[in-house]
């Protein structure tokens, strides 16, 4: 079976987030269950770069279309993921398109790229395509899998297109509050045919939607966590799409995502202090010591040390752990790594400096710190109020690290709550993984903090907590096998 997995950022070439994590590793374990792969990825700088650096890209072909400004071209090479048997690359090169300082969404003052609609509008046309038997690439895909807004158009594109036979279309929603949403005026210049523009079709609320389109148009959808395949489908979830969700509740599914244990794996990870499992926890402790001396934390405050590494944004509740800060200074000390809202990162920082060797921020993106704090603190703090799967806590439980979540999403689906102690002992049944609260306020994140210090302070509980995280399995081998199983469900249903 022949997929064409297209995406718009893949870690480690190009990544903003978990949908690059994912990227990175799904296609590697589909290959794994049989499926032949291509990832299809637009040419920013850093991905032409990356592939150079590997192996020379490997011609193909040019792609033709009326959308795309100047000359594009196909290119093949290697994911740099370091394996013996890393999967195919095909990076669409364009140079007015993709070729640009910043980043894969915005420019370097962090706004959009104005013509975000065209250069995911001209990459999803790629997609399609590349997904039916007249390909210029003589590769066919039987299965176009599609990830997020930015690849969403390709669907309606496919249906449009005049073969005779075509790939069947999977869309993954990781984060449905990104609409891609695009003036009705961009009808025209995206090359979509006027009858498009309606409820059946890429038409949301008078404008275009990319994603409504992809959700539209795909034979299956799916969502990264069982949850959020239902969160989606209710008005406070839905993001406005929760309507058409419900109505195609018979194609959507909601496949948990897994972690990449190549890459974050305490026993091996090249960003440590010291490599541990779950056999010698003692050198955690080495970890965090090397942790709070970096980032300029005490190193004799006898209380845990909470991490976080997260964009800053409402949605991932970050302005609680602010609110909460009372309590987490009550218990220990505090370690955040993040990016994103402006106002965020500035009250981070100030509370940084009024409480220096009690809280230490770093705003921005930084891959070593990120691996580091996961590894070096004690708990780790997800708060969100919309997680649709979430694959840090995956990572910190690999570490030891217990994560402190809201009961949403992909976290509900990952982590089993450590029963409360009810005499304060901070001893507790043999259960659980994290410490997991539901109300999305400062109070409630404020109780979890002060369960945590409590579990701390009992150090045989705390570590068979600890070991009954770092044993959890949440391998990508399961995932990519729901996987295989939709794609050759939809390539055994009548058209
Ligand atoms: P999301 O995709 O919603 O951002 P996930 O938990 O699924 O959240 O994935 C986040 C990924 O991005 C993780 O690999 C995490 O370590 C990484 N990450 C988030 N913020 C930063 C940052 N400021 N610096 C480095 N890595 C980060």
């Amino acid at each position: 079976m022949n997929v064409l997995y297209a995406v718009s950022e893949i870690f480690p070439m190009i990544k903003t987030g978990g949908l690059a994590d994912v990227a990175g590793a799904l296609p590697s374990a589909l290959t794994e269950t049989g499926v032949s792969i291509k990832i299809l990825v637009p040419g920013y700088p850093q991905v032409l770069e990356k592939m150079g650096k590997t192996s020379d890209p490997l011609f193909i072909c040019d792609i033709s279309d009326p959308l795309f400004p100047g000359r594009t071209r196909l290119l093949e090479g290697k994911l740099p993921d370091g394996s013996s048997n890393p999967p195919d690359v095909w990076v669409v090169e364009n140079s007015s398109l993709f070729e640009r300082d910043g980043g894969p969404y915005n420019d370097i003052y962090g706004h959009d790229w104005h013509d975000n609609a065209i250069r995911f509008g001209a990459f999803s046309r790629a997609a399609a395509i590349l997904s039916t038997a007249d390909s210029p690439a003589g590769w066919i895909p039987s299965i176009l899998h599609l990830n997020d807004w930015q690849t969403g158009l390709a669907a309606a594109y496919l249906h449009y297109l005049p073969s005779d036979s075509k790939a069947r279309t999977v869309l993954t929603i990781h984060n449905i509050a990104y609409t891609g949403i695009f003036d009705r005026y961009w009808l025209g210049p995206l090359n979509l045919p006027p009858e498009s523009f309606s409820m059946y079709g890429v038409e949301f609320f008078g404008s275009i939607s990319f994603l409504k389109a992809g959700i539209f148009f795909s034979n299956a959808i799916t969502t990264v966590s069982p949850t959020h395949a239902w969160e989606i489908q209710t008005p406070e979830g839905g993001h406005g799409l929760h309507g058409l969700l419900a109505t195609r509740r018979n194609d959507l599914t909601g496949i948990l995502n897994g972690a990449d244990y190549k890459t974050w794996n305490p026993a091996e990870d090249p960003f440590l202090e010291q490599h541990y499992g779950p056999r010698n926890l003692t050198r955690k402790e080495d970890n965090k010591t090397a942790l709070r001396k970096e980032t300029g934390l005490s190193e004799d405050h006898p209380g845990p040390l909470f991490g976080m590494v997260s964009r800053l944004n409402r949605d991932k509740g970050t302005d609680l752990i602010i609110d909460g800060l009372p309590a987490i200074l009550e218990e220990g000390q505090l370690v955040v790594l993040g990016s994103g809202d402006p106002e965020m990162e500035l009250s981070f920082r100030k509370k940084a400096e009024k409480y220096p060797v009690r809280i230490a921020a770093r705003t921005g993106y930084d891959e070593t710190l990120a691996h580091r704090i996961i590894a070096g603190s004690d708990f780790f703090l997800m708060p969100s109020r919309m997680e649709p799967c979430g694959l840090t806590q995956m990572y910190a439980m690999r570490y030891g690290t217990l994560p402190i979540v809201r009961k949403v999403g992909g976290l509900a689906d990952s982590l089993e709550n450590i029963p409360e102690d009810q005499d304060g002992s901070g001893k507790t049944p043999n259960a659980g993984t994290g410490i997991v609260f539901e109300d999305p306020s400062p109070a409630a994140l404020s109780h979890a903090v002060k369960r945590a210090g409590s579990l701390y302070r009992n150090q045989r509980s705390m570590n068979s907590a600890r070991k009954r995280a770092m044993s959890k399995d949440f391998s990508w081998t399961q995932s990519a096998l729901r996987y295989r199983d939709l794609y050759e469900t939809l390539l055994h249903k009548k058209h």
